[in-house]
C-alpha cells in the first residue's frame, strides 16, 4: 500500500467497495520495463486497466498499446496516442471491426489462421500482420492457450497467404500465460518462433518483429521472481535462437503494469459457522466473483487480503462475495487464514487488484453497481 493509497482511503467519505490506483506505481513499473528489457517497445494490454488517466499516463510516456476492440482503440487515441502505436492484438474479429480500426490508422494486426488473413486483406488492405502461435501456458496462474494461436509448423503457411493477399508478413506472436512463474517460459515459444523465421525466409518473406506478450507477474500471496530476471532469461532465450540477428521485440504487460499499482477497499458484511462446533468460518465481503475478483474463478489468483487485526491469532476461512448465488465464492479449495478477532463491519485491503478487476465488474448483479474505481 503507497502513502498516497493510505491517505486517499482516510479521507474517503462515499460507502461500498472501491478500487484505488496510484498513477506513481504505474509510472515505476512503465520505467522498470524499459530498464529490464532496454531493446524492447512496451504495448500496454489496455484490457487490464483501459481508466482513462492510466492510458493517458502511458501515452505521455511513450508506450505503445495492444488493443482488442474498436471502443479500446478509440480509448487509445483519446488518451493521445497516434495509430502507428498501437498494435490490434485480438486474432477474433468481425470484418466491420477491421475497417473501423483501419479507418482511425491502425495498420498492424493478430491473426491465427487463414480466414482471418483473408478479414484483414479485404478489410484493411496492405497492413501488417502479426501471426500468433499457441502455447500451452504451463507455469501461468491465468492460462490464455488453446483458444489462441496456430500450430507453430503452420504459421508460415499463413503469413505466405498474407503475402499473396497483399498483406506484409510482420512477425510472430505468443502469450506464455498471464501471470507466468517460469521465467524459462519464453524459451520454447522463442525456439518455435526462430524456426518459423527461417522457414518464412527460404520463402523469400523476411519477418521483422517478435511480440512477446504478457505474462510478468504481479505479487500477490506467491512470490514471483524479479522484472529483470524474466528480462534477462528473455534476452538469453533470444540470443540462443536467433543468435546475432536479433528482430526487433515488443511486449505487451497488461498485470506487470497495472497489477500491484492499485487496492480494493472491501468490507465484511458477514461471518457465519454453520454449526456451533464448526471450525470453518464463511466470512462474506462486499465484494465478489461478481464485482471485480472474477480471476478467483478456480481459485487461480490468489489476493493478499489485509485487515487491521492481522497480528492476532489467524484461522482459515472461507471468502465469499455478497450475492446471491452459489458461484459467488472466492476462496473455498483451500481455506484463506484470516484473523479471529476479525468482526462485522471491518475494512479489508485487497491488494494487487490494479489489473483485471473494474472491467471484469458486472453491471448490476443483485443491484450492486459496478466496481468503483478512483485513478490517483
Ligand atoms: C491479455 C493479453 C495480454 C496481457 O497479458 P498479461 O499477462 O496481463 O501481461 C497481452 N497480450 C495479449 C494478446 C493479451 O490478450
Amino acid at each position: 500500500m503507497t502513502a498516497r493509497i493510505r491517505e486517499f482511503l482516510k479521507q474517503r467519505r462515499d460507502d461500498g467497495p472501491c478500487l484505488v490506483v496510484d498513477l506513481e506505481v504505474v509510472r515505476e513499473n512503465y520505467l522498470a520495463f524499459a530498464k529490464a528489457l532496454p531493446d524492447t517497445k512496451v504495448f500496454y494490454a489496455v484490457k487490464a486497466n483501459p481508466a482513462p488517466e492510466i492510458l493517458k499516463l502511458l501515452a505521455e510516456l511513450g508506450s505503445c498499446f495492444d488493443v482488442a476492440s474498436v471502443s479500446e482503440t478509440e480509448a487509445v487515441l483519446a488518451a493521445g496516442a497516434t495509430p502507428e502505436r498501437i498494435s490490434y492484438g485480438n486474432t477474433i474479429k468481425k470484418e466491420c471491426e477491421i475497417a473501423a480500426v483501419a479507418r482511425l490508422g491502425v495498420t498492424l494486426f493478430a491473426v491465427d489462421c487463414e480466414a482471418e488473413v483473408e478479414k484483414v486483406a479485404r478489410c484493411a488492405p496492405g497492413a501488417r500482420v502479426i501471426c500468433r502461435i499457441h502455447c500451452d501456458g504451463t507455469g501461468s496462474e491465468w492460462p490464455l492457450s488453446r483458444k489462441f494461436g496456430c500450430e507453430p509448423d503452420y504459421a508460415a503457411d499463413i503469413l505466405e497467404l498474407a503475402h499473396r493477399r497483399g498483406l506484409v508478413p510482420h512477425g510472430i506472436s505468443f502469450h506464455v500465460g498471464s501471470q507466468q512463474h517460469n521465467i524459462e517460459a519464453w524459451d520454447r515459444a522463442l525456439a518455435s518462433t526462430a524456426a518459423i523465421f527461417r522457414s518464412c525466409a527460404e520463402r523469400g518473406i523476411s519477418l521483422a518483429m517478435v511480440n512477446l506478450g504478457g505474462g510478468f507477474p504481479a505479487r500477490y500471496v506467491r512470490k514471483t521472481p524479479k522484472l529483470e530476471t524474466y528480462g534477462r532469461a528473455i534476452f538469453r532465450a533470444l540470443r540462443r535462437h536467433f543468435g546475432n540477428a536479433i528482430p526487433e521485440t515488443i511486449v505487451e504487460p497488461g498485470r506487470g503494469l497495472v497489477g500491484n499499482a492499485g487496492i480494493i477497499e472491501a468490507e465484511v458484511v458477514l461471518i457465519a459457522k454453520r454449526s456451533p462446533e464448526d471450525e470453518l468460518r464463511w466470512v462474506y465481503l462486499d465484494i465478489g466473483k461478481f464485482h471485480g475478483l472474477a480471476e478467483t474463478i478456480g481459485e487461480s489468483i490468489r489476493y493478499p487480503i489485509r485487515t487491521p487485526r492481522d497480528r492476532d491469532e489467524m484461522a482459515p476461512c472461507i471468502i465469499a462475495g455478497p450475492t446471491c448465488d452459489s458461484v459467488d465464492v472466492l476462496y473455498e479449495k483451500l481455506p484463506y487464514p484470516l484473523p479471529v478477532s476479525l468482526a462485522i463491519g471491518d475494512k479489508v485491503l485487497i491488494e494487487a487488484t490494479g489489473a483485471y478487476t473494474t472491467t471484469y465488474s458486472s453491471v448490476g448483479f443483485n443491484g450492486y453497481p459496478p466496481l468503483r474505481q478512483y485513478v490517483i
